[in-house]
């Protein structure tokens, strides 16, 4: 397998510049997350702070971001990643069914802003998934519910509904999966994940619902989930003016490195941690 100098996670701003330095910086990058871009950038109407570009739109910003990345040879892979390993001097980073490696990694996965479900904590890795490839053949046979924040939820639904027996799917957005017999749409409230050792129902405000499995497909999960041992601070990952987490190799950028949530300085901190990463890079070389 192939092990990449630098892996970036998320395509927002703070990822985005990431990407373009460490590879105007001559290093071999993985860019990892929606081709989409962060949904962070589309739907802001007009941006009037971003500097250099005044009054842009969200949907035109996006677009320069993706002609820089074509300009300077930067692919987006398109995948989510489920969690990160640190390996000693390496990372592996799981994404559904594929592990990949990289020497340094940048976090630039912007902020979860819903509060976790009750349950939803205590019950992870014994009901409650994040991902849905990586668990859903835990689950074939049985009963699922998935609550869909994601703009790719219902896919992951339709997929899922060709494993397990049945889908109860909670729409969280305006996006629903294909009509499928087993795959019903509520559109209520979640309340609580139910269980004592494993999950064993969903609550919602319209009644409670026996289920093996609570798959909750956010854009993003907390930090400390997707990344054992990372410092954090409430929803942010702890970071040096260097963008360095308490974790060797590992960097973090944007809105997850702490407010102000702005683009401008999402950018500006990617910057500093591909270069912090390109340092490191250089460190360990020295070492071996
Ligand atoms: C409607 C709106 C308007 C705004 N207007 C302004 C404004 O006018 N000026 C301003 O400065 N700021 C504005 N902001 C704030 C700005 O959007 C954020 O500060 C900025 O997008 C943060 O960039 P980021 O790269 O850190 O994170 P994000 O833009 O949130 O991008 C993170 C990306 O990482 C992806 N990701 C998360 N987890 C994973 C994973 N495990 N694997 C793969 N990908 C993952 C997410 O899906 C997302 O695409 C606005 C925000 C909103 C919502």
């Amino acid at each position: 397998m192939d092990r990449f100098d630098i892996a970036v996670i998320g395509t927002g701003p703070a990822g985005i510049s990431a990407a373009i330095t460490a590879k105007i910086r001559n290093k071999n990058v993985l860019l990892l997350g929606s081709r989409e871009l962060s949904a962070k950038i589309s739907k802001a109407h007009r941006i009037d702070n971003y500097t250099g570009l005044p009054a842009v739109s969200g949907a035109e910003l996006a677009e320069r971001l993706r002609a820089h990345l074509d300009n300077v040879g930067v692919e987006i892979t398109d995948k989510q990643v489920g969690a990160v390993y640190t390996m000693g001097d390496y990372f592996a980073l799981q994404c559904g069914e594929e592990m990949l490696e990289a020497t340094a990694v940048i976090v630039a996965t912007g902020i979860v802003q819903a509060k976790p479900l009750d349950g939803e904590d205590r019950l992870l890795g014994r009901g409650v998934s994040y991902c849905a490839t990586c668990d859903a053949r835990l689950y074939k046979g049985k009963a699922v519910a998935v609550l869909g924040y994601s703009a790719d939820s219902a896919e992951e639904a339709e997929f899922l509904s060709e494993i397990v027996d049945s889908v109860l799917y909670i729409p969280m957005n305006d996006v629903f999966p294909q009509e499928r017999p087993n795959i019903r749409v509520v559109r209520e409230k979640p309340l609580a994940i139910l269980g004592d050792r494993s999950v064993t129902a969903l609550k919602t405000d319209g009644g409670e619902y026996e289920i093996a499995c609570v798959f909750v497909l956010r854009d993003a999960v907390m930090p400390d989930k997707l990344i054992s041992g990372v410092e954090t601070d409430g929803p942010h990952i702890k970071v040096d003016l260097q963008m360095r987490t308490n974790i060797r190799g590992l960097f973090a950028c944007g809105d997850v490195a702490g407010k102000p949530y702005q683009y401008i300085k999402a950018a500006g901190q990617g910057n500093i941690a591909a270069l912090s990463a390109i340092g490191y890079l250089n460190e360990i070389k020295k070492e071996v």
